[in-house]
């Protein structure tokens, strides 16, 4: 059986390392991107069931590259967490009022983290009333 499809947005190559395998050893899928950019295209063309999305990125950041997700009609129920440190000045309640679907600092406790995972994939595409 295969895992669901992950989308993981980040650019530090060790960061990504982690995230992947951390997923790949509980049989997620995953695919990865080091811009938001990339990342949006890749959503769109890939429908991942869940975007860990990173907030410092090199071009669009992560909130501007959830923005571009949202403004498509076939990327915009899609759930996306962000990913990022927490000492950033992006706090938790700022990054949710930008509408992500959720909040994982980093350096990522594996547990939780794939706690909220697994709990978003459980929950689907988003309820887009808001
Ligand atoms: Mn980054």
């Amino acid at each position: 059986m295969d895992g669901e499809l992950i989308l993981v947005v980040e650019d530090q190559p060790l960061n990504r390392k982690l995230v992947r395998d951390v997923l790949q050893a509980k049989g997620y899928r995953t695919i990865e991107a080091e811009t938001g950019e990339d990342g949006v295209r890749m959503a769109h063309e890939q429908l991942p069931a869940l975007i860990l999305m990173d907030i410092q990125l090199p071009g669009i950041s992560g909130i501007e590259a959830l923005q571009r997700l949202r403004e498509d009609p076939v990327t915009r129920a899609l759930p996306v967490i962000a990913v990022t440190a927490s000492a950033m000045q992006q706090n938790q309640r700022e990054i949710l009022a930008a509408g992500f679907d959720g909040y994982l600092p980093k350096p990522i406790d594996i547990a939780s983290f794939l706690e909220v995972v697994r709990k978003k994939l459980d929950e689907g595409v988003r309820d887009e009333a808001n």
